[in-house]
């Protein structure tokens, strides 16, 4: 039990090369400590592949490690983000859910390659070379790939180019529905949390409505702080929270080194108008 009157550094979003970082999640750890977060969770795409290896880690640094994961999800066909926090990772429910999650994610690998294929663009293995055993494939193993054989420059152009919705080698997902995903979470005992609320780009009367149907399916927390968000963005989270009786997240959703936009443990702090998301779990 960790004494909450400490001075608590949080990052409770963040990759490891079980999902699309690039760092092993010991690596991912390693950063972390460096970086003096005290708080960490790893929150791999639909994957909880990488938790042994980070507990044990933290463990060694004596820093304080949630058991997370980042669900993709859909709504009302939008696809959403749901970390979820303090889960049980031996849960059936839940393991059954990310296998199904999985199983898609493979699926729409293996049509996006095969379409990029027919446009000439072989990168099949450019893809899989990236993968640990186990890995989930994303899209942003595909714009890696697009960026090593040349095709594009970088990860931009390979999602305006390719990868995007609508875009040549896109091809759309339908993720469980949102509030199966707030079930999975809940009955492996995690907190749910909406992740990045304002990167979906809804409107607010839409982003209304995601939050009252995540409440209602037992969503308990937004992430509140995300790195790539500006001082208003947090400030209507901080009102969307106030307004469903929410905690509030934290985390920067780190990937890789390259992005400097997203530091792992160099987010703001939590306004103090929010209750924080870990006095669920600490
Ligand atoms: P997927 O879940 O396979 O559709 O892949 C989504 C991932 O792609 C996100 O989690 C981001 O890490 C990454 N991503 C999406 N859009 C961009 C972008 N414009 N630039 C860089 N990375 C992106
Ligand atoms: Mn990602
Ligand atoms: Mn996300
Ligand atoms: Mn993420």
């Amino acid at each position: 039990m960790m004494d909450s009157s400490l001075n608590i550094k949080a990052d409770l979003h963040c990759h490891s090369h079980y999902s699309d970082g690039t760092l092993a999640p010991a690596e991912v750890v390693d950063l972390a400590y460096k970086h003096e977060v005290n708080l960490l969770s790893l929150t791999d795409h639909d994957s909880i592949d990488g938790l042994d290896q980070a507990r044990a880690q933290a463990e060694h640094y004596g820093i304080h490690f949630i058991a997370g994961v980042e669900v993709s999800a859909t709504w009302n066909q939008q696809t959403l983000h749901i970390v979820g926090l303090n889960i049980d990772p031996n849960n059936e429910v839940l393991l059954q859910g990310l296998a199904s999650n999985c199983a898609l994610r493979a699926q729409r690998s293996n049509d996006m390659l095969n379409k990029l294929d027919a446009h000439g663009i072989d990168i099949r293995q450019a893809v899989e070379k990236q993968l640990p055993d186990g890995g989930v494939p994303t899209r942003t193993h595909i714009a890696r790939a697009l960026i090593d054989t040349g095709a594009v420059k970088n990860m931009n152009a390979a999602f305006k180019r390719y990868l995007g919705a609508g875009k040549i080698g896109y091809v759309p997902s339908e993720w469980a529905d949102m509030r199966d995903v707030v079930a999975w979470i809940s009955a492996a005992g995690g907190v749910a949390v909406l992740a990045h609320p304002m990167r979906y780009r809804l409107s607010a009367t839409k982003l209304r409505m995601v939050v009252r149907d995540f409440v209602e399916s037992g969503g308990k927390a937004l992430e509140v702080v995300t790195a790539t968000q500006d001082a208003k963005q947090t400030r209507d989270c901080i009102t969307l929270v106030q307004d469903n009786q929410l905690l509030a997240s934290t985390g920067s959703d780190f990937h890789s080194l390259d992005q400097p936009w997203a530091v792992l443990g160099r987010c703001p702090a939590l306004p103090s108008s929010v209750q924080p998301v870990w006095e669920y779990f600490l």
